[in-house]
């Protein structure tokens, strides 16, 4: 058997979706992307929606449109995608990086507070793996200390705290690359409920121009195509079934993995599994068991084997040499996701269920 670690599918219906656009003459930024913004938004229950042309500058707009940059600090975890911290660099601003939740992966409200200096602007929790973060907490802390909230959702469409979705509480970005639980094949969103944000974002995301040729901010090409969204149209209808889906995978994992540790959700969060991650028990060689499953036909991945500030471009850059973040440096030595996409079949799932618990 050979089971890769992410299968995205793309049906009829896409193509002939992207087909028409190229019919109809409107290429880039047009109808489409202002239908698929209203309906991710809508899903989401969030107020504006902007699309963009990927998830790395949803998130650098997202930060730009509340004037963040040079001489400014963002706290953020380091056991993320890198492009968590490489937005906050573009803009010029400081990532700072604070510890996690051993329990959750996600960003520790204590130790993201307790990081808080007279520079910090926001504060930009990742919703790692599709769990959401603390953000009743995280929203706590911002209002005390006067500061941005903004959300990276690239791994969390459609996840929630009891009802109220991602992307409600900050400034969000999401990502449609082709592994997340929904693609556009390349392509990114901004979610927000303020409309004076929305408004900045939509310039930032077309250089800066309000009305056409008049150009207020200094903005760059973000945008989205009508092909990328006219193919997130469709994906967005299957959004809710193939979530359904990595959630039933997630819990027959749950029940019969017994050499590993299975992932924990928070009371009342919905974890929609962009990644269904274990951790191996202290003392067992990680990357020996990955390998051999690797071997056996299983794509296990570690997402990520190095925390962002001990990656070769942070310790250059100085600053962070003697930065130390223990659960972080822990889990990047534990950890390994497997296949959960929705299109696992039962056998496929036994298989894996049986390779796990005998490779640990
Ligand atoms: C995928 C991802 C991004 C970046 O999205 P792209 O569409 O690849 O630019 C940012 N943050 C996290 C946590 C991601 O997983």
């Amino acid at each position: 058997m050979q089971i890769p670690i992410a299968k995205p599918f793309i049906g009829e219906e896409e193509k002939q979706a992207v087909v028409q656009v190229l019919s109809s003459g409107q290429l880039s930024q047009g109808p489409k992307v202002a239908e698929f913004e209203s309906a991710f938004a809508a899903q989401h229950g969030a107020k504006h929606g902007i699309a963009t042309s990927n998830g790395t500058t949803a998130l650098m707009a997202a930060i730009m449109a509340h004037d963040i940059g040079p001489g400014d600090e963002v706290i953020i975890p380091s056991f993320s995608f890198f492009a968590t911290a490489s937005c906050v660099l573009s803009t010029g601003a400081r990532p700072v990086f604070a510890d996690i939740d051993p329990a959750t992966f996600n960003l520790s409200p204590e130790a993201a507070e307790a990081a808080i200096t007279p520079k910090t602007k926001a504060i930009m929790p990742v919703h790692l793996y599709g769990q959401p973060a603390d953000m009743p907490r995280f929203e706590a802390i911002c209002k005390k200390h006067g500061l941005v909230l903004l959300e990276d959702a690239a791994q969390a469409h459609l996840s929630h705290i009891n009802g109220r979705h991602v992307g409600t509480w900050g400034t969000t970005g999401f990502s449609f690359y082709p592994t997340k639980n929904m693609t556009t094949t390349e392509g990114g969103m901004v979610l927000t409920n303020d409309d004076e944000t929305a408004r900045k974002l939509r310039m930032i995301r077309a250089q800066g121009m309000n009305t056409q040729y008049y150009h207020e901010v200094v903005g760059y090409n973000f945008r989205m195509t009508d092909m990328a969204a006219a193919v997130g149209l469709v994906q967005l209808g299957r959004l809710p079934e193939w979530t359904a889906k990595r959630q039933a995978n997630a819990a027959y994992f749950d029940e019969l993995l017994t050499s590993v540790r299975t992932p924990y959700t928070k009371p009342g969060h919905t974890h929609v599994y962009h990644q269904y991650t274990v951790r191996v028990p202290d003392g067992v060689d990680r990357d020996a068991v990955a390998k051999r499953l690797n071997e056996r036909g299983i794509g296990v991945r570690v997402y990520y084997p190095l925390p962002i500030h001990r990656q070769p471009v942070f310790q250059q850059m100085g600053g962070y040499e003697n930065l130390h973040l223990p659960e972080t440096e822990k889990a990047t030595a534990q950890v390994f996701s497997l296949p959960i996409y929705p299109a696992l079949t039962e056998e496929e799932r036994d298989y894996i269920v049986q390779e796990i618990n005998a490779a640990c």
